[in-house]
């Protein structure tokens, strides 16, 4: 148990120099302590061990996305026996709570909505605070939908995490940061900004290791490789410095590169470093022995790396047209939910190109592909270099739809606007033949990287129909920016109670 009796009257540490503070409450065993132990222990692996501190069973320090904040667990305030009465959790974690910018209250998705919850949720939206709701012991994709259902609590945030495995944490401290942006310190993102995962995949010779080494060659570029996750496998980090214009007009003696529409010059306005982790960089360039195995090798490298990755460059030759394993290699990145760019590489080797050639290609690769109409596809060449800054730029752009959050209220108005009422003309039945009962109820946002919807179903059968999954996929793309990233759907179905 996370409770000592000794610690029971114990004072919360003041936060120095007024970090914001996020206090985590709950009722007894749904896993506060061990969610506590995970956030502080993400930000022991990010600086590093310190001896000389000391874990505080109550009170700690993380750091998230370049942002220090302190946490409380009030498992280590509030004894067992008294957190059993609700009111009694936020009397004794007053202070806690009052200083709190969010509290993140943690409930247990095995165990579902209890009666003490629903006191909690009573007295929680009482303190005014942003609540966030930490639908733990989410260890199975089941359960994640499971998690859906605390959000008739009214609260805008719900994330599915597995304290325990680590799983969904860091979309849960994705959520937590925006509520104190104002208010954090920002401590040098320049040295610890999250890192975009970028795996280069492709058949053999489609020009992947020529287009990793264009991209380690940029200019500005600073490259260092490191060890990948097993002893065979080397990743490269590489920092590029993404340079904003302003709008500020300058005399043209500057670098003529630079210019930007007739005659103006932009000044750089801000710069901002992005840092990418080039996924086994050894194994772009490991070649195998035949045509063979070569090809075998590719899939296995791709589907590695796919694990690790948040974004695919998928490389195609467009001397050789789209091949059916380059639909496969494709397929696997989808099936990874990594965001996905498509580049069709040596396209200095096409002969006698025209205005519409780019478009027939793209035409082709999209009928051969139709599973990636959301893929933005960059015609490059490694060889000359033509495009092959493109690649960068649409990655950070993919790196963020992949972890965009929808809250709670925002789906709802889609909902009520886009899928709901009165059912839009286009829209298919959710069953195939529309003559089940099967009605959709709402839909919530259950995670990100990829983001992950729940659809609610009652009535009749469960079962969305393919088309209809389809639909609500395009309505959301056309709502929010999902660049270039796979969207998941899951349904929840609801048999309706007899009477
Ligand atoms: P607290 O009383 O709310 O602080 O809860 P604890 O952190 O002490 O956890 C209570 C029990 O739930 C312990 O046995 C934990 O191992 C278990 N637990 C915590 N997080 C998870 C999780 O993500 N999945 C599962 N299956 N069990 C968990
Ligand atoms: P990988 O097996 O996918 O890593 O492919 P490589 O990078 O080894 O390239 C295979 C062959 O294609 C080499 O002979 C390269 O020189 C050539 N190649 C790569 N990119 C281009 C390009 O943009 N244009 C042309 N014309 N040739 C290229």
């Amino acid at each position: 148990m996370s409770t000592q009796g000794t610690e029971t009257t114990a004072t919360v540490a003041p936060p120095r120099a007024a970090l914001p503070l996020v206090t985590i409450v709950g009722r007894p065993n749904v896993g506060k302590s061990t969610l506590f132990n995970r956030v502080i222990g993400e930000r022991r692996s990010i600086v590093g061990d310190e001896p000389g501190i000391t874990r505080d069973r109550i009170y700690g320090e993380a750091e998230w996305q370049g942002r220090r904040f302190a946490v409380v667990d009030t498992g280590g305030i509030v004894p067992d026996d008294d957190a059993i009465i609700p009111a009694n959790i936020l009397k004794q974690a007053a202070t806690a709570i009052s200083e709190a910018v969010a509290l993140v209250w943690v409930v247990d998705v095995r165990a579902g909505k209890t009666p003490l919850d629903e006191e909690l949720a009573r007295l929680l939206r009482g303190t005014g605070k942003p609540v966030l709701i930490a639908a733990n012991k989410a260890d199975a994709t089941r359960l994640e939908a499971d998690a859906g259902e605390f959000y008739q609590f009214g609260f805008d945030e719900v994330v599915a995490v597995s304290a325990e495995h680590g799983d969904g944490v860091g979309d849960l401290l994705d959520a937590l940061v925006t509520h104190f942006d104002e208010q954090a310190e920002v401590v040098d993102t320049e040295t610890a900004p999250r890192e975009i995962r970028l795996a280069i995949i492709g058949r053999p010779n489609v020009g992947k290791s020529s287009l990793l080494n264009r991209l380690l060659g940029a200019e500005r570029a600073i490259v260092s490789p490191v060890a990948g996750t097993t002893r065979d496998t080397v990743d490269t980090l590489l920092e590029w410095p993404e340079e904003i214009a302003g709008a500020t007009p300058t005399d043209a003696t500057q670098d003529p590169n630079a210019l930007q529409g007739e005659g103006t010059a932009l000044e750089v306005a801000e710069r901002v470093v992005h840092r990418f982790r080039l996924i086994d960089t050894a194994g772009i360039r490991r070649k195998g022995k035949t045509e063979e195995m070569t090809e075998k090798l590719s899939v296995v490298m791709a589907r590695r790396s796919l694990e690790r990755a948040d974004v695919a460059v998928v490389v195609i030759d467009a001397t050789e047209g789209v091949a059916a394993l380059d639909a496969n290699i494709a397929g696997y990145a989808v099936e990874a939910g990594c965001s996905i760019i498509i580049a069709v590489n040596k396209w200095d080797a096409v002969p006698d190109k025209e205005t519409g050639t780019p478009a027939a290609f793209e035409r082709d690769l999209r009928d051969k592909m139709k599973f990636l109409d959301y893929a933005p596809v960059v015609f490059i060449s490694a060889l000359t270099g033509q495009r092959v800054p493109r690649i960068l730029p649409l990655a950070v752009r993919a790196n963020a739809a992949r972890s965009l959050r929808i809250s709670t209220s925002q789906l709802n108005d889609f909902f009520a606007r886009a899928i709901a009422a009165p059912r839009a003309p286009t829209a298919p039945a959710p069953v195939k033949g529309g003559r089940s009962r099967l009605r959709v109820q709402y839909v919530t946002q259950v995670g990100t990287r990829p983001p992950r919807f729940v659809v609610f179903t009652a009535g009749g059968k469960g079962g969305l129909h393919f088309s209809y999954e389809r639909y609500l996929q395009n309505r959301l793309r056309e709502t929010y920016d999902f660049f270039a990233t796979p969207i998941r759907i899951i349904e929840r179905h609801k048999r309706e109670r007899r009477k």
